[in-house]
């Protein structure tokens, strides 16, 4: 297969304007005739489904949450960044998309990255028209503060709660077309199924999770806005229900799958207090702004932090980078903090730790100005550790956070099946082999709100005449009966264990072997023993209760299933990429100081896979990336 991401001509700043003039349209009477499916109500499929609605096409938006507001997207902390430049700090539409292709480590799109740097700007204006309630300086003006991997401050934020603010401006814009009857919302419904007819998308198949009634959705297009997979570790900063099937019941009907092993592993999570635990927190990087990152110096050192002196302790983001120095990306705080504490030096009583410390800031500051920057995470802190990080330290440890992979898609946002979109976390996206921070909210944003409602109109434009996809083709009826034998199969296993045991034991093997740090040797036993506790899983399983009822074992079975399946494909992928790059860190490949030794001879493409079965190898297509408006080069923080 050929895999044309259709990005258009001419100098990169035109590009977008010139494809949108270029674009057919659908005129305003027309839209009420195409129905759109949207999966997923975080911040890019309620954002594409207002606006959707808004232009007048007939939208259904499904999401298996009790409300729209709930979607993941809420937990979002510290901010979304725009090129603003309100600080003139040397900011600019161009230095953000160098920013963000250099943080990806020079393996995302050009094209794609530009644009979502000029849209950064709209984004803010109109979440701000919806009375997002942004920060603001005392003269009004909305106030910025630093992300990772950048020297200006370009971060807008609402205290640590900007997710939750944008989602419930993004969510008042859905409500507001739900009242006027151009979307109809499905709540408390999981899509289990994307149909595909002559090779195009036309529908879903729902499962109702009170009911457990299996039913079935045409339309001109679907648009999956289903968010992120990290939850494959098992342990990650997601919600809980995060999951992936959504996008791999697509990767099985066709839609090729994009860089699955580019994930996030972020520095500032609380570390794991127990075998047992179910979930991790992360500590927004907001905070390395005003804290600095240490180690005691001597190895196993332990004394409280505050008896242990300046001089007995090793700052060492800012030693080893001064000119980022806490500020460095994500991948590379991540990769510092796994060094000190694999050489003995991590603080805490399980010692897995790094101290994360505002006592300089507090004394410059004032306490009142760190509580209004960072009130709610400071309190979040103290209630799961019972630790005042007023008065003593944060401990930090990296985790799971994010997930660069998903499904390909091309400039219009539109996967390999033709008339299948993926917007948000859900695509591989803009973000290359690491994301910096503060530019998922962005990235979300920019799909829903701007980018897919545009592009959609080019494809349906060409529909304009046809009859509408059938509810009564065959591939519906198939498709739901596959839905429902693949409940039924999980409710008749007979095993002895619970679901969670199963996905802790893989997500342990994914974290091993394709987490932090990969190699060679590792990923390949990976790739032995996850067939192998699949087979396990299926004979051994547990699933309590029926299929006509909430059933929350019989929902994580499916997701689990689905990882699994995952997993395997991740690890091919970091098997196949023979370089370090961003989050993905190959141990026999870095460089004598223990950075990223990229290869852009051999590996400067999308890894993209095709699905071929059960248990069959999956097919690899590659996308070179053409590097013309950036020159390739190391990624330097010192
Ligand atoms: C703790 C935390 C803090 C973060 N802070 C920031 C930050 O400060 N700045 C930033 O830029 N990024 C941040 N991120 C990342 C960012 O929040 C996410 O990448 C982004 O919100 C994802 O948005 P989304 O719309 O793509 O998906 P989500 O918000 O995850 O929404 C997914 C939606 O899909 C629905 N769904 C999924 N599968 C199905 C299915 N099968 N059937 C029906 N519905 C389905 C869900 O119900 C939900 O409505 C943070 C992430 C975490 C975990």
């Amino acid at each position: 297969m050929q895999l044309d991401a259709k990005i258009p001509a001419g100098p990169i700043a035109d590009k977008w304007d010139n494809h949108r003039f270029e674009m057919p349209l659908v005129a305003p009477p027309h839209r009420r005739k195409f129905e759109v499916i949207v999966v997923g109500t975080g911040l890019a499929g309620a954002g594409a489904a207002a606006t959707l609605g808004e232009l007048g096409y007939r939208v259904k938006v499904f999401t298996y949450h009790d409300s729209p507001r709930r979607a993941h997207s809420i937990s979002a902390q510290g901010g979304i960044n725009a090129a603003k430049n309100y600080r003139s700090d040397g900011d600019s539409v161009y230095r953000l998309f160098y920013d963000t292709i250099k943080g990806g480590d020079y393996r995302s799109r050009e094209g794609n990255v530009y644009r979502l740097a000029q849209l950064s700007n709209e984004i803010i204006d109109q979440a701000t028209a919806q009375g997002v309630p942004f920060a603001r300086e005392y003269g009004g003006l909305l106030s910025n503060r630093s992300f990772g991997g950048v020297q200006v401050e370009r971060t807008f934020y609402a205290r640590g709660q900007t997710g939750q603010q944008l989602l419930l401006g993004a969510y008042q814009a859905l409500a507001r077309q739900m009242k006027a009857g151009t979307v109809e919302a499905h709540t408390r419904s999981e899509m289990l199924d994307v149909v595909v007819a002559d090779g195009k998308a036309i529908g879903v198949v729902v499962r109702d999770l009170v009911t457990g009634e299996v039913t079935t959705h045409s339309a001109h297009a679907v648009v999956l806005a289903t968010g992120g997979y990290s939850n494959v570790y098992f342990l990650s900063t997601n919600a809980k229900a995060c999951n992936v099937t959504a996008i791999w019941r697509a990767h099985r009907k066709g839609a090729v799958f994009a860089n699955p092993c580019f994930t996030q592993i972020h520095p500032t999570c609380i570390p794991q207090s127990d075998e047992f635990q179910s979930k991790l927190t992360l500590m927004s990087e907001s905070l390395r702004n005003d804290g600095r990152i240490w180690v005691p110096k001597e190895i196993g050192d332990q004394r409280m932090a505050g008896e242990i002196p300046p001089d007995q302790r090793d700052y060492f983001l800012e030693r080893r980078y001064p000119a980022f120095g806490n500020l460095v990306p994500r991948d590379v705080a991540s990769r510092a903090a796994k060094k000190e504490v694999d050489g003995g030096r991590g603080v805490g009583s399980l010692r897995n730790g790094v101290f994360l410390d505002c006592a300089d800031a507090i004394a410059r500051l004032g306490r009142s100005a760190i509580e209004e920057r960072y009130g709610n995470l400071f309190e979040m802190y103290e209630r799961i550790t019972g630790e005042d990080p007023y008065v003593r330290p944060m401990r930090i440890y990296p985790a799971p956070h994010y997930t660069m992979g998903g499904l390909w898609v091309d400039y219009d946002l539109m996967t390999t099946v033709p008339g299948l979109y993926a917007i948000g976390e859900a695509n591989f996206s803009d973000h290359g082999a690491n994301r910096l921070g503060a530019s998922a909210l962005m990235q979300g944003l920019a799909d829903g709100y701007f980018i897919l409602p545009a592009t959609i109109a080019g494809y349906l434009a060409g529909m304009l005449g046809r009859p509408a996809p059938s509810p009564d083709n065959p591939a519906f009826a198939e498709a739901k009966r596959d839905v429902e034998a693949r409940t039924r199969h999980m409710l008749e296993a007979e095993g002895n264990r619970t679901v969670d045991w199963f996905h802790r034991e893989l997500g342990k093997i994914v974290w091993e072997h394709c987490g932090m740090a990969r190699s060679g040797d590792g990923l390949r036993k990976a790739l032995s023993e996850i067939p192998a506790l699949r087979e396990e899983f299926y004979a051994d399983v547990k699933v309590l209760g029926g299929a006509d009822t909430l059933n929350q074992s019989l929902e994580k079975a499916g997701r689990v299933a689905d990882f699994f399946e995952l997993a395997e494909l991740m690890c091919r992928d970091a098997l196949d990429r023979e370089e370090s790059c961003g989050g993905h860190f190959r141990l026999e490949h870095q460089t004598p100081e223990g950075e990223a030794l990229r290869n852009d001879d051999d590996y400067a493409y999308v890894s993209a896979w095709g699905w071929e079965g059960p248990g069959a190898e999956p097919t690899l297509t590659k996308e070179p990336l053409a590097f013309e408006s950036v020159a390739l080069k190391t990624r330097s923080y010192k």
